[in-house]
């Protein structure tokens, strides 16, 4: 394999010359290259440097039960000799994928019955669009196809999912979807004023409540929403919000979709966020930690609200992908359920783990350029300031969270930084003492930013 022939320098190189990376400025890549990551186990990575690191990311959000999950491994390799491919369009069908939708369905609440698969949570985004604006066609109700979602959301990189979301640099590079709209996020750290958290989540929420009345009920389709947002800053919202916004959606005639892309699967403590904060989600948006990371797969959970128009009036859906409902895809799906419903690690994670990580980052507030920390479950952000009282940021373009995730890497933990914030998402499987570890490799890494910024 190249793992084993190349070297790690002729890797680079290669890599630097052929290969374009996500979200990366390409110039700069193409100059200074970076790291290539090797092998993982457990909550560890490993480049081919040596170098062992910490993964407090669960990947990309994704691998929260850790890189060793040998039965989701084998499951996929089964699968691959039994069945490696085959498509569901044309009437057909394949075990892994009929029995992972029935699985997906009873882990929901009563009312989803039904899910369409997709291989990513953009493209699941781009199907609730498609379902939604569907929906009203068919219910006679053709004007109603305005989709409201928040700013500095996200929804994923296709066009239609990174219009949906709220990431001001993407809509600079991307046309808009001209039929969405956004409003103000919670981020009460960042907007709140004068307001308390309280106050602020009732304003946050009626917000939707006014841009619905702006736009006119007879035209709005849909509200989009992450329960927390988490590629924007893990923006914990303020405890008034969700039940202000739900009571909003329940008196008037529009759809809600939970993107659980980040949240589903146990992330915020519950197996979804919507059962976090209590919503009433008429479609669900899936991908991510659906297979832990280990397949790519994602979808659309569909109500019978919604279902029973989409079926009631017959005529093809006209959507559909190569991949949805790939069997080994699904077989992935179905080993990560086994382990999420059949082994302790939900309760023991939500239960102990969960609010030993959120004391452990807690203990941060004292430190001189923390102004913030919020969580929940096993979802948290740290907040950089350099004022306390004014929450002035350490520096412009958000460098100093920048230089603090460069020295947390050094110290061989995996963080990430989004604005000012350092953001985290640790496999569940971390334990006691490795989150001391977090804890002691971040604090090392603030140490050296307050220094660096002179702040004491
Ligand atoms: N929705 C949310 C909430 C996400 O966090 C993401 C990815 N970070 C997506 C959608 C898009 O998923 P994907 O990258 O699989 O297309």
């Amino acid at each position: 394999t190249v793992n084993a022939t190349l070297e790690t320098t002729q890797l680079r190189q290669l890599d630097q010359q052929h290969h374009l990376h996500p979200f990366t400025d390409f110039r700069d890549y193409a100059a200074n290259g970076g790291r290539i990551v090797s092998r993982a186990e457990h909550i560890y990575i490993y480049d081919s440097d040596g170098n062992k690191i910490q993964d407090a990311m669960s990947g990309l959000w994704c691998c929260s039960l850790g890189y060793s999950q040998d039965g989701i491994k084998k499951a996929v390799a089964d699968q691959l000799m039994e069945l490696p491919f085959y498509n569901n369009f044309f009437k057909c069908s394949n075990q892994p994928a009929v029995e992972l939708a029935t699985r997906l369905c009873e882990m929901t609440p009563a009312n989803f019955n039904k899910v369409f698969f997709t291989n990513s949570g953009s493209e699941a985004n781009d199907t609730q669009i498609k379902f939604v604006h569907r929906y009203y066609e068919l219910l006679g109700k053709p004007s109603k196809r305005l989709i409201i979602s928040r700013k500095n959301a996200y929804h994923g990189s296709t066009i239609a999912a990174a219009s949906l979301g709220g990431m001001s640099a993407m809509h600079e590079q991307t046309q808009g979807l001209d039929y969405i709209r956004h409003i103000e996020q919670p981020y009460w750290y960042e907007l709140g004023g004068d307001m308390s958290p309280d106050e602020f989540g009732l304003w946050a929420a009626n917000e939707l409540a006014k841009k619905i009345d702006e736009l006119g009920e007879d035209n709005v389709a849909a509200f989009i929403a992450e329960p927390i947002q988490g590629a924007g800053g893990v923006i914990v919202p303020p405890d008034t919000y969700w039940p202000a916004v739900q009571k909003i959606l329940d008196e008037r005639d529009i759809l809600f979709i939970s993107d659980e892309v980040i949240c589903g699967f146990g992330r915020t403590g519950n197996l979804f966020g919507f059962q976090t904060y209590d919503t009433k989600p008429d479609l669900i948006t899936f991908a991510k930690a659906v297979t832990n990371g280990y397949m790519p797969l994602g979808g659309s959970l569909v109500s019978d609200k919604v279902a029973d128009v989409l079926l009631g009036h017959g005529g093809e859906f006209a959507h559909g992908l190569t991949y949805s409902g790939h069997p080994a895809s699904c077989a992935a799906g179905l080993a990560t359920m086994d382990v999420l419903e059949n082994t302790p690690i939900l309760e023991s994670s939500s239960n102990e783990l969960a609010p030993y990580f959120s004391q452990a980052l807690e203990s941060l507030v004292d430190h001189p350029v923390v102004g913030q920390v919020r969580s929940k479950g096993l979802v948290a952000a740290v907040e950089l300031v350099k004022d306390k009282g004014s929450r002035e940021r350490l520096a412009p373009e958000s460098a100093g969270a920048v230089y603090t995730r460069d020295r947390a890497i050094e110290n061989g933990l995996m963080v990430r930084q989004t604005g000012d914030a350092m953001i985290m998402s640790p496999p569940f499987v971390t334990s006691t003492e490795e989150v001391d570890a977090l804890l002691s490799k971040l604090t090392s890494a603030l140490d050296k930013t307050a220094a660096f910024y002179n702040v004491k």
